[in-house]
């Protein structure tokens, strides 16, 4: 048997967040051989797996988790030609998504990158859809190879039945849940196809193009533009202990968004200025609004709560109120505490139930 299952393994390191219990079990896993194996490990101890790629989406508890955890490690790239601008590229679901975005667009290949600059790995893309900048993974995405932990066989999806929203796909539901993703296949193009589309309140992918004088953007200046532009707000790996944004944006239908944008006008009336929510129209008539705006206007915003202002381990980055930061000292209670007043506050102040993006191992 050439996997090997450790025992009680601290999992803090293994996340972004750096907060978290001990692994009753963990092995890292390389090849399929491995999964297969570790997979009739579980069967065996009757304990459930857990995947772990980076660790970027995560909160894991504190205390021991009674779990296989699996970091996966699966990698290799393949590029295949199949017309004279369309590529379909394979890859392994541990490659690191950065990593793989780079090699993309080193060989000036568009598709992802938009999506430059997101931590994780090339397994967990499909997993919530990632999404920034004005793209999705789902866009690209061909086929999604799993395996089935229950029969233990490997199949494919089309993206059609990864069932692809925003933030999520069947891997988030019951009938993803027994889906171990083992490799993605993208379909990109030589011809560029680029997307510049994306505005918030204070990014722009184009006005940063057009500061830097750039007509007609190469794929790699579009990677630049985006990796500069998550650089200002704290979004890179490694800025700060972090998982990105820990809730999603809300959709809400129009009448909410007008309920919404009265409760903000009120809440700001003499400042003599009126405030629209940062939101995006979608086709089906609704309106997602931007939660770090609902954030701001609240007592939870990044100037009273910023890093460390949470019983002084955590707090919101300073760069941006979405994301929940961490201090050495930390534990994953208090993020999760901090994570509830927010949301218990957002509830009370707009009416409104936020979502977490980032995945809770229990
Ligand atoms: C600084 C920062 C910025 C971020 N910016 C963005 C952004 O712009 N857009 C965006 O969409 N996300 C963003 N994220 C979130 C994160 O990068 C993505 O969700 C990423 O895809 C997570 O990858 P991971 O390998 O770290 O997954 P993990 O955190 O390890 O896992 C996430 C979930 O997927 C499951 N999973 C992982 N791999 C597999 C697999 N092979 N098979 C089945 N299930 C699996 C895990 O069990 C878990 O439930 C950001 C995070 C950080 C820290």
């Amino acid at each position: 048997m050439s996997l090997e299952v450790q025992k009680k393994i601290s999992l803090a390191d293994y996340t972004t967040l750096k907060v978290g219990g001990v692994a009753r079990y963990f092995a890292v896993v390389k090849n399929v051989d491995e999964l297969l194996e570790a997979v009739k490990f579980s069967d065996s101890q009757k304990i459930p797996i857990r995947v772990l790629g980076s660790g970027s989406n995560v909160l894991i508890a504190d205390g021991e988790l009674p779990y296989l955890f699996l970091k996966n490690e699966l990698k290799g790239v393949t590029y295949k030609v199949v017309s004279e601008d369309k590529i379909l590229v394979k890859a392994s679901a541990g490659e690191p998504w950065d990593s793989f975005v780079a090699d993309t667009v080193e060989k000036n290949l568009s598709g992802l990158e938009n999506l430059s600059g997101v931590p994780g790995t090339v397994g967990a893309s499909p997993i919530q859809n990632i999404n920034c900048y004005g793209a999705s993974v789902s866009e690209t995405i061909k086929t999604v190879e799993v395996l089935n932990t229950e029969n233990k066989k490997f199949f494919e999806l089309s993206g059609e039945e990864c069932k692809f929203g925003y933030r999520d796909s069947i891997f988030k539901h019951e009938a993803g849940a027994n889906l171990i993703v083992t490799a993605v296949t993208f379909g990109l193009s030589t011809n560029r196809n680029k997307n510049l589309s994306y505005q918030s309140s204070s990014q722009s992918i184009e006005k940063y193009l057009a500061n830097q004088g750039i007509v007609e953007p190469a794929v790699a200046d579009i990677r630049q533009a985006v990796l500069q532009v998550r650089k200002n707000i704290g979004m890179l790996e490694g800025q700060f202990r972090s998982a990105g944004s820990f809730f999603k944006n809300t959709i809400v239908e129009k009448e909410v968004f007008s309920r919404i944008e009265k409760i903000v006008n009120d809440r700001y009336e003499d400042l003599d200025k009126k405030f629209t929510p940062w939101h995006w129209s979608l086709p089906d008539g609704r309106e997602k609004i931007s939660t770090a705006f609902l954030l701001e206007c609240s007592p939870f915003n990044k100037t009273t709560y910023g890093v460390k202002r949470w019983r002084d381990v955590a707090g919101l980055s300073p760069l941006h109120s979405l994301s929940i930061v961490t201090e050495v000292d930390a534990k994953a209670e208090d993020v999760r505490d901090f994570a509830k007043l927010i949301t218990d506050s957002i509830m009370e102040i707009f009416g409104i139930s936020l979502e977490s993006e980032v995945n809770y191992i229990n």
